[in-house]
Parts: structure tokens; sequence; C-alpha cells
């Protein structure tokens, strides 16, 4: 039964309660939702819900019609999402807006083959490695698995890309040789009802993978996904991987409509797996497709880098051009469905060599560009001499550099006085959702006009800048149209692009410092359009990194926080509304488009939060997201940081 508890239960009565339903042999599990929250109760012996629904407290008691209680889409509305920790600091989910790509051979036969499929898989977007090392074969001569080896040999695979691993145990007898090196079980069709296995699995708490049994109906399977719930592994992953039919074309029937038949039955995540399902190399990557077009939240796939001499199932094994091009349509179709493909995130560069004797040393600070970038000068002016800078080539591999923990920080431009919002950082900040605000910095931007020497005006035929700064100098070009615009990566970039070119034809427009870094001669100084040209930068860092910055007394905090409104008339109003009662200051609210989803967008709100020490900004904030989610969903808080004029 499902036990709606009263927003204002206390929690004497919610300990009587729990003392109750458990004194009657009965399981319970909290769930605290977006509305409400309610205890799930699942037991052997039938009890009266009218004698729960008297209990103070209790709003009221909803009985599960369905034999799978904790599986069940009433037990928890809300769907589960099963996190799996890489080793990179990442975490990979199934059963969020994330699409979740496990690829692998059938089984693990050598260190040299699964070093390059895992290589293969992690660069084409793979997620996640599978592979067999207890190989439940139809035919006792066949290839059983390298057993324990295969799973070391396997472990070793995924550390060297940053793949979670799962492999698939036949009996719990391989419980202790397999528990600390895997970060998955794969429990097979043939497998998925055996009872005594799934309890025995079940206990461990880690994630499950749990495969159709080859002629199970849905309830069957759910029901043993519920062995697996109630002996203790919330994280269970649903796969579908095709049912014995009458059809002998295809090795199974892929039952394609077991996905939107479970996701109103249940709230765990469903995988498919077309490899098993259709045994055939190409047919494949068109089952794959049309399993994430039917609302899969991710697929396991077999591949192969030899498959004709695979030592299990070559024939539907994918070579890594086809699991390469499955994985390129995989991206461009996710959109539509309002997905994203989830990706492990490439090493950054090595850091620069630190400097640790420098005193109040805080670490690497990555950045956009070269030396002389405004952002490396923001690094300037904020750490002072107590970073490392970490020179990267976009704003993209900054945010993965912080992400990965090969900077601690990353400085990245928010908004500029002139040129507006820098939208490709607010993109990150919601894509990349490990990543939290620090500190914010405000840069003063003058532009100079650089050229090499004996260049004058009118030598000039080309001037190379980054777009921004073009847009904050537009009163300066007018006056010379015949200027062709080239875009650098970064300012300094294009300074240095001129010095090389040699040529009196070509002028850059990047901060002065730049002539002195590239030899080249100042033409002319302040070309901003007005001299209140502004960067507002912001300092990133990684949650799961943990670093901190110190306090600046005397200086306001900030809070910035993502939401999206929901989409029904006055949502965005009664958000607003929100920081209002609060009396908070909304400095700067920004929108933009959620990726796959034409015409839903996420605000970006700042919110100033005057004279606040760190401990009551923080009750206050908690307090209006709390509110938030009344009318917003995906509410997320960059981060509570002040903001220092540099
Ligand atoms: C496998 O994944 O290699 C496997 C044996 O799958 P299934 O249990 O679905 O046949
Ligand atoms: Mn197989």
């Amino acid at each position: 039964m499902i036990i709606v508890l009263d927003n204002a239960i206390s929690a004497a009565d919610k300990r009587n309660l729990h003392q109750f339903l458990e004194t009657r042999n009965l399981r319970v599990n909290e769930i605290v939702g977006e509305e409400e929250t309610v205890l799930g109760a699942v037991g052997k012996l039938a009890i009266d819900p009218r004698s729960v629904e008297i209990l103070p407290g209790v709003k009221r008691v909803i009985p599960i019609s369905k034999p799978y209680k904790m599986a069940s889409r009433e037990f928890k509305t809300d769907n589960t999402i099963v996190e799996i920790p890489n080793k990179r600091g990442q975490t990979i989910c199934f059963g969020g807006r994330k699409l979740a790509v496990i690829a692998g051979p059938c089984a693990v036969e050598s260190r040299e083959q699964m070093m390059s499929i895992a290589q293969k898989a992690a660069l084409s977007g793979a997620v996640m490695l599978r592979g067999g090392a207890f190989k439940p074969r139809t035919s006792p001569y066949a290839f059983q698995g390298l057993g324990e080896e295969g799973v070391r040999l396997l472990r070793e695979a995924g550390d060297a890309y940053g793949l979670p691993v799962v492999t698939e145990i036949v009996s719990a007898e391989h419980i202790p040789c397999t528990r600390d090196f895997i970060d998955m079980y794969q429990i097979g069709a043939r497998n998925m009802q055996n009872f005594e296995l799934l309890k025995r699995i079940g206990e461990t708490g880690k994630p499950v993978l749990l495969k159709r049994g080859l002629s199970a109906t849905i309830e069957e399977w759910l029901m043993a996904a519920e062995y697996l719930l109630s002996s203790g592994s919330q994280q269970v992953v649903l796969c579908e991987r095709g049912i014995r039919t009458f059809e002998r074309a295809t090795r199974n029937t892929l039952d394609m409509s077991a996905i939107p038949v479970l996701r109103s039955l249940t709230h765990l995540p469903v995988i498919v797996d077309p490899s098993h399902a259709v045994g055939i190399r190409d047919k494949v990557p068109p089952m794959a497709l049309a399993a994430v077009a039917a609302g899969a939240d991710g697929i396991i796939v077999e591949m192969h880098c030899d498959p004709d001499h695979a030592l299990s199932d070559g024939a539907q094994s994918l070579l890594p051009e086809q699991f390469d091009k499955l994985m390129r349509d995989i991206s461009v179709l996710a959109p539509v469905l309002g997905r994203e493909v989830a990706h492990i995130r490439k090493t950054a560069p090595e850091p620069l060599p630190l400097d640790k004797t420098k005193p109040g040393y805080q670490g690497v600070c990555a950045f956009s560009g070269i030396r002389g970038a405004y952002s490396e000068q923001a690094i300037g002016r904020y750490f002072g001499e107590t970073v490392g800078e970490l020179a990267l080539l976009s704003f993209r591999e900054v945010f993965e550099a912080v992400s990965v923990g090969a900077a601690g920080y990353g400085m990245v431009p928010i908004e500029n006085s002139l040129a507006g919002s820098v939208l490709e950082t607010y993109d990150s900040l919601f894509r990349f959702d490990d990543i939290c605000i620090m500190a914010g910095a405000t840069l003063r931007i003058e532009h100079s006009l650089l050229a090499i020497r004996g260049a004058t005006l009118g030598t000039l035929k080309n001037c190379y800048s980054h777009p921004h700064a073009f847009n904050q100098c537009g009163d300066f070009l007018e006056q010379h149209p015949h200027w062709k615009q080239v875009f650098a990566q970064t300012t300094a970039n294009a300074a240095k692009i001129v010095a090389e070119k040699g040529s009196v034809e070509n002028a850059a427009i990047a901060s002065g410092i730049n002539a002195k870094y590239n030899d080249l001669a100042e033409l002319t100084a302040s070309i901003e359009s007005s001299k209140h040209n502004y960067t507002r930068f912001v300092v990133i860092a990684s949650r799961q990194h943990g670093v901190t910055l110190p306090d600046f007394p005397g200086q306001d905090r900030k809070a910035s926080i993502i939401f999206i409104a929901k989409n029904t008339p006055g949502a965005l109003c009664d958000c607003l509304s929100v920081f209002q009662r609060h009396a908070l200051n909304l400095s700067r609210l920004e929108s933009r488009p959620m990726p796959g989803e034409p015409w839903r967008y996420m605000f970006y709100a700042d919110v100033v939060l005057p004279g606040m020490s760190r401990e009551d900004a923080v009750t206050v904030v908690d307090r209006v997201i709390a509110e938030l989610k009344n009318n917003a969903q995906g509410i997320r808080l960059l981060g509570i940081y002040q903001n220092r004029d540099c």
C-alpha cells in the first residue's frame, strides 16, 4: 500500500507510523516526492488499510492493485534514475533526460580484444562497457567465458577509457569474485526467473540490468524486478532483448511495444538490446534507432573489432564503424525526442606544470584561448599568482577540464555590458550538470587595434577578432566599412594570427597587452563603442571536486538559479512572484531554448542577496527553491557566490 503523509506530520508521528508498519512485517520505503512524501509498505500479510488511515499524520492510503508492488508506478510516480559513477567524477544515468549507450563484446576473450573494443566504444560515445565472463551458453560445448580473469580484464579496459562496466553472472557463487570489480550486474534472459539468484544479487544493493526472459510476459518480468527491489537493490534497469515467437527470420522478436507499456506500469528505466533480439549485425542499427524512437532510456549493443572470429555471438556484433555510425544517428534522433546522448568526457589536456611553491597556491584555472585573452587577464586579476593557468581551445573544453578534474577552476565569460550574454556559457552551464559557479569577476574591457609595424589605417584590409569584440567596437568599425571581419577563437588568438601573417593588410582587435606579447604596434587604443564596457566572468568548479574560494568581506552575495517554468498560463509569473515574496531583487533573467524541445525554455535567474552571511543566504535560497517547485521543474542552484570588480 501507499501511505500519503500529511505535509505537516510530526517526527514522532512518523516514527510511530514506521513502527506500526514494521511490527506487522511490512517493508517500508520512504519516498520524498516533489509535492508530497509517501511511504510504500509491502509485505506478505494483508492488513486493513483503514487501520493505517486513522493514524495521526496520514493523509490517505492507496492499495497497490498490481501483483508487483515496489516496481509499480502506483508505488512511485516519479521515474527512477539509476546512477552509476565512473572514475572520471561523472555519473552515468539511466532514466533521466540523457540516453545511455552500453557497448562491448558478447564475451571477454583477451586483454587485447577488450582494450581495442573499449577504446573504439568510448571514442564513438558509449558510456558503459559490457562483456560476458560467465556465459550462459545453450550448448555445454560452446565457449563458457574466462570467468574471474574475464571480470578483471573487463574492469581494466573500462577503467582505461572511463567506462563503468556491466557483466552477467549465472550463479550466486560468482558474487564474491565479481562485486568489487563491476559497476552493474546483468541478469540474463535465461536467469530472469532464477529467484534465488535474484534475491542474492538484490542483497548486494548494486545496480542490476534485468533482461526479459525468453518467453516472459511483462508482468512476470516486473515480478522478477520485484524480487530485486524487495531484497535490497533500488537500482534496477529493465532490458528488452526480444522474445521467442513463431518467427524464424530473426533470432527473437523484439517487442518494441514493451517500452511504452512499461512506461505506464513502472517507474524503472527501460533499455533495449537489439543485438540478441535480431541476431543479425545489419539489422541491429535500425532496431536500436527504433528503440530510441519508442522512448527507451538507452541501448546495449554487442560490438567486436573482428566479429568473424568472435568466440560468441559474432554474427550479431557490430563492427566499430557500424557502431560509430549508429551513435551519430542516435545523436541526431535524440533531440527530436527531447533527449540528449550521454557522453564520457575525454580527458582534457595535461595541466601546465604547477608552481606549488607560490604562497596560497589554489590549483589550476582553465580558460579558453591563449595568453593575453581577456579570460586569462580575469584569472590574473581574480587569483593573482595563486593559480596555474591551463589554456584550452574552447569554452566547452574548459567545462570538460573542470568536470574531469584536470583543472580545479575555469574562468568563462558570461555577459558583456555592450554585447550581452555569452550564450555558449549559459548552454554549457545547463549541459554540464556537475558544474557550479564559485565566484564572479567583472573586468573592464578596453580594445585596441593592433597590427605589424609599418601598417596604418590606410593599408588595412582584414580585421581579426572575436565576434563579441566586433560587436563592442561597432562605432569604430562603421568608419571602416571596407575591412573584412574575420572571426578568431579569442581576441588574443586574433593578435597572434596577425603577427604570424606579417602583412600590413591585417589588424586585430584585442587588449593592448597583446601588442607586447606579439611584438605588434598599437594603431589605435580604446576603440570600444562605450567606455562602460565590462565583461562579467564566472569562476566555475565541479561539485564533485568540492573546491572552495575564500570570502571577500563586505561584498554582497548573489545566487544563480536555473529553472524550467511549467508549460501553463501564468507559470513564469508565479515563479517570479516567489522572488518578490522574499523581497529579492532579480538582477538578471536570461532564457535559453531547451535542447530538443521546441518552444520550451529554461530560465537563468540571478538574485541579489544583500548583506547576507553565507548561512542566511543558503537558508533563503533553500526556501525560494522549495517554493519554486510548485511552478517549475528542473530547478538547479548554480551557486551562491560573490562578484568582484577586477
Ligand atoms: C548477453 O548479453 O550476452 C546475453 C547472453 O544476453 P541474453 O541473456 O539476453 O540472451
Ligand atoms: Mn551475446
